[in-house]
């Protein structure tokens, strides 16, 4: 039997495509490339170019790896942040939540992930050497882990903080007002404001 049914090359690759985004399954990817595959030419490809502009135009700040048009961003060229404290965040989606609360002044650092065994993904994948030359730089007192209070994100926080130690900077970890097992991403301004405001700092024993 021939593969009469399986769509034409270019339509199963656009498919396959859409199946790697997150969220979507088999039968929406179909949904989706056969939406495309019907609209006008210069509808489709403004999606194409809009994918292609934000991997072109869309960089990663040198300093704190937030999201930038390449350069330093916004936050770390402002003039009236607190440069002494650093916030670390497993990805830029979290700083964008510190932020709508208004009142945090200090810094970021986005490790750009989390340590995951099952995905693939070690300390070595992260920006934590980057991190640990920054605060080695000087000039950081306090380094606030705000790593997603799960499993990957407490783990991650503890390779951050393995990395810190010889550094004698003070480390401090949001509090556990976040519910366990849900996303900083998603945490109300409330409770994150809450996390942020009673962060506890870990004691020496706990830094080596
Ligand atoms: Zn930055």
């Amino acid at each position: 039997m021939t593969r009469m049914a399986e769509p034409p090359d270019p339509l199963g690759r656009l498919i396959e495509e859409f199946r790697r985004l997150p969220g979507v399954g088999a039968k929406t990817a179909e949904r989706l490339a056969y939406h495309v595959l019907r609209s006008p030419e210069a509808e489709a490809l403004a999606l194409a170019v809009a994918i292609r502009d934000v991997k072109e135009r869309i960089g990663h700040c040198p300093v704190c790896f937030h999201l930038s048009d390449g350069g330093i961003c916004a936050i770390c060229r402002a003039p009236d942040r607190d440069r002494a404290t650093v916030l670390v965040v497993e990805q830029p989606k979290d700083v964008i939540a510190f932020e709508r609360l208004g009142t945090y002044r200090g810094l970021y650092h986005v490790l750009q992930g989390r340590v995951a065994p099952i995905d693939g993904m070690g300390p070595e994948d992260l920006t934590i050497e980057a991190l640990r030359r920054r605060v080695a730089a000087g000039g950081v007192r306090e380094v606030i882990l705000g790593t997603n209070p799960d499993l990957e994100g407490d783990g991650t926080a503890l390779h951050v903080r393995r990395a810190l130690a010889p550094l004698g900077v003070t480390v401090t970890r949001i509090a556990r007002g976040i519910p366990r097992g849900s996303a900083i991403e998603f945490a109300s301004n409330v409770i994150l404001g809450d996390a942020l405001e009673g962060r506890q700092a870990l004691a020496d024993a706990e830094r080596d």
